[in-house]
């Protein structure tokens, strides 16, 4: 399981600094890649638009 970024995405960067493992890439919505996720939830805490969720 992984947690996964939706349409709420504002595109900020506040999640990506807060990962542990460097799982979050940039784009027009930032996505989480699923293999390296570790859904420790640290980037759901920190996203200002609760856009994080997990699966
Ligand atoms: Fe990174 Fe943790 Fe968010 Fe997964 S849940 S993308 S490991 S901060």
């Amino acid at each position: 399981m992984a947690h996964k970024i939706s349409d709420e995405c504002v595109a900020c960067g506040t999640c990506i600094s807060e990962c542990p493992v460097e799982a979050i890439s940039e784009g027009d919505i930032y996505k989480i890649d699923q293999d390296k996720c570790v859904d420790c939830g640290t980037c759901a805490d920190a996203c200002p638009t609760g856009a994080i969720k997990p699966e």
